[in-house]
């Protein structure tokens, strides 16, 4: 792909994106019949976009490529074959406040906005994001605003979307703002892929000066390959850092992209060199759209126990399932103790064996 001046420039990268088949084929020289048949059917019934940035990551000759099936729709998106044991009409929790989910009592989700600067094809929200592409309004803001004000068992808001980096810097300020003037709000969580489709947002010092103003704000971010975490990336994540905000990361696990140990293993410790924590490694969500990215829980245990005597404990996400029902997220760990006799416990250690412990 020839590079324009304004690569550099977030707002060309978003003004520039690819979203039409014909824009995917003059990347793509060898596109698979099940990607064909993708760009026909399911890009139909679900968005496409992607940066300029984001594709250029990706391998035009190969179809196994990660970064390509993230971005790439496939036939097996709306194959009914394919995508069965989940429900397309599965309604998610409603709440009484438009774009506010409020599961657990101490902390809600916001979407602030549909749009992404990529669609991801395995994302959760495949069914809301994109259609159309759209921010919340000032009136639904204050909605939102007047909601978290009475509830003060409330003490974190987690901002996400689509990606609320898409907005501009003065509503993402105005946001934390007045979000901030709610005395038992203690904690901030931005949820967004921003580091990793779109690196450039972070060359933007006008962003860094409100991510400084309003730090610490949680970043949390959604590397899935090593091979987005490239000199870019890298460079997005030391400027989050240095305006003193964590970054975290969030994995999905996906057949075909990353699941295998070895994988898992560099992208966790190449994070972690970085300065991300890896945070939570999710199972993929029975959403119609994404089964096609499912693995089997069992292998997802198996890459979770290969990986614990490898990396380092700062290394390590928590494996977790998102229950169906809005029943919030469970925890996944292969069994470490496997039996109680009278006062000794038999643990498996990260070597297989079998250690006995006392009490
Ligand atoms: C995932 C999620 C959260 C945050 O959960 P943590 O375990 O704190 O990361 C909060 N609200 C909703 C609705 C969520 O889906």
């Amino acid at each position: 792909m020839r590079r324009s001046p304004d690569w550099d420039d977030w707002r060309w990268q978003l003004r520039n994106r690819v979203k039409t088949p014909e824009g995917l084929r003059a990347y793509f020289k060898n596109l698979t019949e099940d990607e064909e048949r993708g760009l026909e059917l399911a890009a139909r019934q679900f968005p496409v976009a992607v940066t300029p940035y984001y594709l250029s990551l990706a391998d035009a000759e190969d179809p196994e490529c990660p970064v390509r099936k993230q971005v790439v729709p496939r036939y097996s998106e709306v194959d009914p074959s394919v995508q069965v044991n989940c429900d397309p009409n599965a309604l998610e929790e409603e709440t009484e406040v438009p774009h506010l989910t409020h599961r657990y009592p101490d902390r809600v989700l916001i979407t602030v906005t549909t749009m992404c600067p990529v669609y991801c094809r395995h994302c959760m929200r495949k069914r809301k994001v994109g259609k159309p592409e759209r921010a919340i309004s000032e009136e639904e803001f204050r909605r939102i605003w007047d909601y978290l004000k009475k509830n003060d068992r409330v003490r974190e808001v987690l901002i996400s979307g689509g990606d609320p980096l898409v907005l501009s810097n003065e509503r993402l300020a105005h946001y934390l703002r007045e979000l901030k003037k709610i005395d038992h709000l203690e904690v901030f969580r931005i949820g967004t892929r921003t580091p990793v489709i779109l690196p450039q947002r972070f060359y933007d010092e006008d962003l860094l000066k409100v991510l400084e103003e309003f730090s610490p704000l949680w970043v949390v971010t959604h590397f899935n390959h090593p091979k987005e975490l490239t000199e870019e990336a890298k460079k997005a994540i030391r400027a989050i850092l240095k305006t003193g905000n964590p970054v975290l990361n969030q994995t999905v696990l996906l057949k075909g992209v990353n699941d295998d140990a070895s994988t898992l293993e560099k992208l966790f410790r190449s994070l972690v060199k970085v300065g991300v924590k890896p945070y939570y490694l999710f199972h993929c969500d029975p959403i119609f759209g994404t089964v096609h990215f499912r693995t089997s829980i069992e292998d997802g245990l198996k890459i979770v126990a290969r990986l614990r005597g490898r990396l380092s404990g700062l290394a390590q996400p928590t494996y977790a399932v998102d229950l169906p029902g809005g029943k919030g997220k469970v925890p996944l760990q292969p069994r470490y103790l496997l039996k109680k006799e009278g006062n000794r416990y038999y643990f498996r250690n990260y070597e297989g064996e079998v250690v006995a412990y006392d009490l």
